[in-house]
């Protein structure tokens, strides 16, 4: 499961600082030089960890810790509001439109990051929640893709839309809109192609998109596991895309945690979902609050 060894990391720290009756300004500076050094193994941005360590302290050396009656505990709580303020505090649903509308949502994401899966996962809450979601398969580069999404699909019970590889993505997508317009239903999932690295053509195919079809909302899939490169692909998606969103997959074998806790800050993107495993149905919500406690242990 993520975060172990940051989680083991924190609560030396903690145990260490619970032993202590009141707390000196150096008690604080050390376990705080213990917190940064468990945040940056954690492969958490660096930039991220000393604005999070400035706050921390900020707070910490304030009178109101060193008088306080449990001043570790407080330390512990400060240094957990921080970790949900980092992660961007509120749950971030995606907005749905009216049911008599079509909503537009367009994966995006690096291949191998797990677009199409998630894409059926998705399309498996939406229709949990009542909605009629189609599947539009635009990833016309990779060859298994189509059928993939097709499998996964099935398995949902989702219709798929797709016009094999010969057309183009933004093509298929205006084509995904008519027969969801025409056949009722109200969410449109695009399916779009990724490439190993980020290029230019990728960039400008999801952009021709955009401007083919209204999208109502992207969402970005990065793999939890690739640590800060998750991130850096978060921050250049959402200034040359433009991402409302982004879904956190492999959290189940990330043992580190980086990329869930620098994504908000340094995309300004919030996280909507994490890939718990391979399965259809291990798609959890993403709530800052739970992934806090979750850390701390
Ligand atoms: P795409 O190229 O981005 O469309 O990626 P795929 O959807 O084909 O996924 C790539 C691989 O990652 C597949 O083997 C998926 O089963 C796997 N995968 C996707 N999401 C998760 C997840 O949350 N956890 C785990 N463990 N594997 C995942």
């Amino acid at each position: 499961m993520a975060f172990e060894s940051l989680t083991e990391k924190l609560q030396n720290v903690f145990k260490n600082l619970r032993s202590k009756g009141r707390l000196t300004e150096a008690d604080v500076k050390t376990a705080l030089k213990e917190v940064k050094m468990a945040l940056l193994e954690a492969d958490v941005s660096f930039k991220v960890v000393k604005q999070f360590i400035k706050s921390v302290q900020e707070q910490a050396v304030g009178q109101d810790v060193m008088n306080g009656l449990n001043p570790g505990q407080m330390v512990i709580k400060i240094v957990n509001d921080e970790l949900v303020k980092l992660m961007g505090s509120e749950t971030t649903e995606i907005a749905l439109r009216l049911a008599s509308e079509v909503t537009i949502i367009m994966m995006a994401g690096l291949q191998g990051a797990g677009k199409t899966t998630t894409t059926a996962k998705i399309a498996g809450k939406l229709k949990a929640k009542g909605r009629k979601p189609l599947l539009a398969a635009c990833d016309v580069y990779r060859p298994a893709a189509i059928k993939q999404l097709q499998v996964n699909g099935e398995k949902q019970g989702v219709e798929v839309f797709a016009m094999g590889d010969k057309n183009r993505p933004v093509d298929i997508a205006k084509a995904a809109l008519v027969h969801a317009k025409t056949n009722g239903f109200n969410v449109l999932i695009l399916d779009t192609a990724g490439r190993l690295h980020i290029d230019e053509e990728m960039m400008q195919e999801l952009q021709d998109i955009k401007a083919a079809v209204p999208v109502d909302q992207t969402l970005l899939v990065v793999d939890a596991m690739t640590g800060q490169d998750a991130v850096n692909v978060a921050e250049m998606f959402s200034n040359k895309v433009g991402i409302d969103g982004v879904v956190l997959t492999k959290l189940d074998g990330d043992t580190r945690g980086g990329a869930a806790l620098s994504i908000r800050a340094v995309s300004g993107k919030p996280i909507l979902y994490v890939g718990m495993g391979e399965k259809l149905s291990d798609l959890e919500q993403f709530y800052p609050d739970r992934m806090a406690s979750r850390i701390l242990g």
